[in-house]
């Protein structure tokens, strides 16, 4: 049977030279949507303005077309749904928080970061479940002026039901089960949204057919899909890549290990084919025994969600370095 064309994206935050994991992301969102005849996504998510790093977005086109995945749409070459940042988006995102709040789903919190951080440390000490207690919930700003601990910039936050769904169906891992969320924050004290909200507000308006990300989102996943429900929005596909580890079953970060960045394997000389064929490797089972060398468009060929690694992909930098010099 055709398969339905696919709208896959990946999403990286500009926050620095780019992670090895948004070609790993990269990889994985092209060839589905080269074997569904979609499209590729590109957004930038630069809603933590504390973190932006000048010159991070850059790296991050020049190393995706060093290693040819870049996206058919984004900021650098436009699109349909332009602006493709979220920073230029910010207008798109407040009537949703408007409309979730009206609903009752969301509400106003003026909780002082002292008073969080207070309430977090008695709620340790009790040994109870940390989360925030509600304190603002119900309350005009009036009435909560009145109370300690008060701040006149307020966030709004969800109010996350007591039985909500904390499981969600993933193409690679099938049911997963994810903790229960807290009265998550949407919208800032500065007027940008939370990640929560803007990647399903993103996610929806861009026609996101598959959210590929790595498996450390597993646990933001049932927020918004309960940002999904309320809005009265399809929830879209899920794909939770295993995480890239190095042979001691550690995560591979940038502060310990230089392959975690994409600029060090230009900067070593290494082929583009032959890290795109790597993170193959590393991520879905090899042609046949014995076979490791595969191209991009025959991975897209025999590409199957339900085939990806879930055990810890291990980050082997002498298979790396065979296939370079293979
Ligand atoms: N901006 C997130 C990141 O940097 C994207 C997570 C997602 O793909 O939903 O990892």
């Amino acid at each position: 049977a055709a398969l339905t064309p696919a709208r896959t994206r990946v999403a990286p935050s500009p926050t620095g030279d780019p992670h090895v994991g948004t070609a790993y992301m990269a990889l994985f969102d092209l060839a589905w949507a080269r074997k569904t005849g979609g499209r590729f996504v590109l957004r930038i998510e630069d809603t933590d303005q504390a973190r932006y790093v000048e010159g991070s977005e850059q790296q991050i086109y020049d190393t995706l077309g060093w290693l040819g995945l870049s996206a058919d749409e984004g900021p650098d070459v436009g699109g349909p749904y332009a602006p493709y940042r979220q920073s230029e988006r910010l207008d798109t995102y407040k009537p949703y928080v408007d409309q979730l709040v009206e609903a009752g789903h969301a509400y106003y919190c003026w909780c002082s970061t002292e008073r969080l951080a207070e309430m977090r440390e008695l709620q340790q000490k009790a040994k109870l479940p940390t989360g925030y207690d509600r304190l603002c919930h119900g309350k005009t700003r009036e009435e909560r002026a009145a109370l300690p601990g008060f701040t006149d910039k307020p966030v709004v936050r969800m109010l996350v039901p007591e039985d909500v769904e904390t499981r969600f169906e993933d193409v690679i891992r099938g049911w997963v089960n994810a903790p229960r969320p807290d009265d998550q924050v949407i919208l800032k004290a500065d007027g940008f949204p939370t990640y929560h909200l803007a990647v399903v507000v993103d996610d929806h308006l861009m026609g996101i057919t598959t959210v590929v990300r790595g498996e450390e989102w597993i646990s933001s996943t049932p927020k918004h899909v309960l940002l999904y429900r309320w809005l009265g929005w399809d929830v879209p596909q899920f794909a939770h890549m295993p995480l890239l580890r190095n042979p001691d079953k550690s995560k591979i970060s940038k502060r310990k290990n230089p392959a975690a960045r994409l600029t060090w394997f230009r900067e070593e000389g290494y082929l583009p084919e032959a890290l795109l064929n790597f993170l193959q490797l590393v991520g879905y089972p090899p042609v046949a025994d014995g076979q490791e060398v595969s191209s991009f468009e025959e991975f897209v060929e025999r590409f199957d969600w339900t085939k990806v690694n879930t055990v810890g992909p291990i980050f082997d930098m002498d298979k790396l370095n065979w296939l370079n010099g293979h």
